[in-house]
């Protein structure tokens, strides 16, 4: 590989959502490998020890002053991580339209907005890191979850078209697709789902978000740049094969 396609270290790294969870794991484990982190938030408290900008996904002005203040901490982002996203589940016969709005506006153009905004610095960089963090619903489909289902299904086509479109610049675009992982997210699912998704896991265990974080920090690095419009899977096998 030719010097100058060579990521400088430390690079700049944006996480949406890194204030809980899965986020909050990303964050940590880029930061342990050396990068300059900044994580958003939305409603909770800014996490201690990381730069923090409070921003809303479902809105372009905030998320473009977002990244104003990033770039002004530590110069332009090379890797974005979408990560914020919500679910709103109920079974298809009741859900509400708004139900399926507000889930695709954070999860799906909640991620065009903040990709498309990375974008624009990676033309000027000359290289840049996508990671979408989708799910594996995204895929397998769930009862009770078609908005978020649909909604994680988007992020693919979206990773393998922004691979089309800028893979020739030293961009990559991929996403990983968690099963079952232990947040707030999923502590808030009744007892019975959770018994039922443990049941089809061939790990036979949930995750920690930092098993997610690891493969994170790892697709985006210099040792995986010629893996772009991927999907991989962080789930013990629970949607092998889709
Ligand atoms: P949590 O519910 O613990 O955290 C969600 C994060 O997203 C929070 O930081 C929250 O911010 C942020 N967020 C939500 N809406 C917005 C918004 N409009 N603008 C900005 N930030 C927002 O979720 P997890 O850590 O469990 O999930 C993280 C990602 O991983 C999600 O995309 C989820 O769909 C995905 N995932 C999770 C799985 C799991 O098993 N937990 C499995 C597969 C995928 P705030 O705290 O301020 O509300």
């Amino acid at each position: 590989m030719a010097d100058e396609q060579r990521s400088p270290a430390p690079r700049t790294v944006l996480v949406t959502g890194g204030n809980r969870g899965i986020g909050r794991a990303i964050a940590q484990a880029f930061r342990d490998g050396g990068d300059n982190v900044a994580v958003t938030y939305r409603s909770g408290e800014a996490p201690e020890g990381f730069f923090a900008v409070q921003a809303d996904v479902t809105d372009a002005a905030s998320i473009d002053a977002a990244y104003k203040a990033v770039e002004a901490e530590f110069g332009p982002v090379e890797v974005v991580v979408a990560n914020a996203g919500i679910t709103r589940d109920t079974l298809l016969l009741r859900m509400k339209e708004q139900d399926f709005q507000d889930v695709v506006d954070t999860n799906l153009t909640g991620a065009f907005r903040v990709v498309q905004r990375a974008a624009k610095g990676f033309m000027r960089l000359k290289r840049g890191r996508v990671v979408l963090i989708s799910s594996v619903v995204g895929l397998y489909g769930s009862p009770g979850q078609v908005n978020y289902a649909a909604s994680k299904a988007g992020l693919v086509g979206m990773a393998r078209s922004i691979t089309r479109e800028l893979g020739g610049r030293n961009v990559t675009a991929n996403v990983v697709a968690p099963g079952f992982i232990n947040t707030e997210m999923t502590a808030a699912l009744p007892e019975d789902t959770q018994q039922n998704y443990l049941a089809s896991i061939p790990a036979g265990r949930f995750a920690e978000p930092a098993e997610v974080a690891a493969v994170v920090r790892w697709v985006a690095s210099d040792e995986a740049k010629y893996i772009s419009g991927a999907v991989i899977p962080v789930d013990g096998g629970l949607g092998m094969g889709h």
